[in-house]
């Protein structure tokens, strides 16, 4: 199958997530039946994930369904770096209002914080961690854009309703799927997977 101009064997990768919304992001880039979803028996629990950077913590889930699994596997970390708040919440995106990690009050929280900041330059970072034949790799992906005044869009998940990449008049959320995932960081990511992968 030829994506992105490369050839991609079909192979089977365990993509080490329970997020729906990125596994929908992923396979859409992918050709099909190239990723398996996490067994949610062998998985019941969300993967830890304490590491106080993106590489840490892509590395740290990847490695516990490695180690349970013994297949080939990737997991990705992601944080929305904002200027004015120093790179904040960054790796702690996801619990930035608190350990119910409840998206809505997360961009509560960040609107709240940047009220009456002239400086709205933000980024989202992904990092791609790869267990491929028993090695690890790394991939990053980035997104430059700014945060909103207010909520804007439906679609995706997460912060998307308050960024806006570069160069566009809508948020993420006010995009496709297809359209989100050219431009975004985790699309940026999973394109350097693939093209990584399709060099084996
Ligand atoms: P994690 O990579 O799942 O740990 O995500 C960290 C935080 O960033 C969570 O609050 C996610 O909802 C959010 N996040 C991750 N990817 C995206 C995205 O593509 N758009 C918006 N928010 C995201």
């Amino acid at each position: 199958m030829f994506l992105l101009g490369l050839y991609l064997p079909i192979m089977n990768i365990i993509f080490a997530s329970q997020n729906a919304n990125k596994i929908a992001e992923i396979r859409a880039k992918l050709p099909e039946h190239t990723i398996e979803g996490l067994d949610a028996k062998a998985f019941p629990n969300e993967l830890l994930e304490t590491g106080d950077t993106l590489d840490a913590n892509a590395l740290q889930k990847v490695r516990q369904v490695f180690e349970k699994t013994g297949k080939n596997c990737f997991a990705d970390d992601t944080g929305l770096e904002v200027e004015a708040l120093n790179g904040a919440p960054g790796v702690y995106s996801a619990r930035y209002a608190g350990e119910q990690k409840i998206s809505e009050d997360n961009m509560n929280l960040l609107l709240h914080n940047l009220k009456g900041e002239t400086n709205s330059k933000a980024r989202f970072r992904t990092v791609v961690a790869l267990i491929w034949e028993g090695k690890e790799y790394f991939f990053e992906g980035v997104c430059e854009g700014e945060i909103t005044t207010a909520k804007s869009g439906e679609k995706g998940f997460g912060y998307d309703p308050i960024f806006r990449p570069n160069g566009y008049d809508r948020t993420f959320a006010e995009m496709t799927m297809d359209e989100k995932s050219t431009i975004s960081h985790r699309g940026l990511a999973i394109d350097k997977l693939v093209e990584f992968l399709a060099g084996k």
